[in-house]
């Protein structure tokens, strides 16, 4: 649905994106990551029609970006990073002029509003203004105003940024509702929030793309490219929960090339954090069975993706 073939973006003699070549298919969550001034809000705008790339071309639903950006904005409905809100309206009665500034018809907004007020859980603060609502209901005001034209392609830009811990969660529950009716495209810095979100992750780093793919395949890219590069170090961290006695267990987890960095144990069960140049898991769990030990848990745990983003970043990150 969108093809991204060669697209460099240059401001001056500066490339704020360079090199893009990718595609996103229909009803996908892909989420773009990468550290401060890696060129998310660049690539974004540059598929939002925002912004025309310096080089290259973008399909969007079979639009060329450059020649029918009229026809690619009514397809999509957009998050920036600082909503665009006017603080002074009232929550339904900003929705309604939204939708009337994505030339719905008075009938289509009145029947559409109810279903966006839900999906937002906007529906008892609807007659409240803007001005008075916390920031988390904000930003769900900046994602109704983003669905209510149906666009088939929602772009969020930095959606949880600022929100607190209670609020995040309630945004990530809000943006996974509505996989399935959009493809959303969602850009952060936060590692952890991508992965628990997005289908596939997209790595940005100085306008390039490291790395892109599922969790899986940006670890195995990763590692083939640690080989490649002998200096680079990549490293599986794995957890493993154990019916058993400490000795037992740590007798189990002697294997060539596997690192205990912790091992506790209490009531009978141990549990350990483990480290591997390969993906141990295997291993692990034939030992523990021939050991005659019940397996609990065995689970990489989110920081090998972290180690991953870390490298793909650069070391100095
Ligand atoms: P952040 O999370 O800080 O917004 P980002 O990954 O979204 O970072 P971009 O905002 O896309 O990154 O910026 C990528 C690079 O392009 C940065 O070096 C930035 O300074 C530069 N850049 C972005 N917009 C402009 C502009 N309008 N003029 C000049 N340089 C720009």
């Amino acid at each position: 649905m969108i093809s991204v073939d060669k697209v460099s973006k240059f401001y001056g003699r500066s490339a704020a994106v360079e090199g893009l070549d990718f595609t996103i298919e229909e009803g996908e969550c892909i989420g773009f990551l990468g550290l401060n001034g890696a060129g998310k809000t660049t690539t974004l705008r540059l598929l939002s029609c925002l912004s025309l790339p310096t080089s290259g071309r973008i399909t969007i639903g079979g639009f060329d970006a450059e020649e029918s950006p009229h026809e690619i904005r009514k397809l999509i409905g957009y998050l920036p990073d600082t909503p665009p809100l006017y603080p002074e309206m009232r929550v339904a009665e900003f929705l309604r002029f939204a939708g009337q500034l994505r030339r719905m018809s008075r009938g289509e907004v009145a029947k559409r509003l109810p279903e966006v007020l839900e999906r937002a859980g906007l529906v008892e603060v609807q007659d409240q203004t803007i001005e008075t609502l916390s920031h988390g209901y904000k930003q769900r005001v900046g994602i109704a105003q983003a669905i209510i034209h149906r666009p088939a392609l929602l772009i969020l830009d930095e959606p949880i940024q600022g929100l607190d811990p209670v609020q995040i969660i309630e945004m990530r529950e809000l943006i996974r509702g509505l996989r399935g009716e959009h493809t959303i495209l969602l850009s952060s810095h936060i590692l952890s929030e991508v992965e628990r979100t997005c289908d596939r992750l997209l790595m940005l780093r100085e306008g390039r793309i490291v790395g892109m793919g599922s969790e899986e395949e940006l670890l195995s890219q990763l590692s083939a490219r640690a080989s490649a590069d002998k200096g680079a170090r990549v490293s599986h961290l794995v957890k493993v929960e154990v019916r058993g006695a400490e000795d037992a267990v740590r007798a189990a987890l002697a294997i060539d090339g596997l690192e205990i960095v912790e091992l506790t144990a209490s009531r009978g069960v141990t549990f350990a954090q483990v480290r591997a140049a390969e993906d141990p898991r295997g291993a692990i769990a034939r030992r523990v069975v021939e050991a005659d030990l019940e397996l609990l848990t065995l689970a990489r745990t989110s920081s090998s993706l972290e180690d991953a983003f870390v490298q793909m970043s650069g070391e100095d990150a």
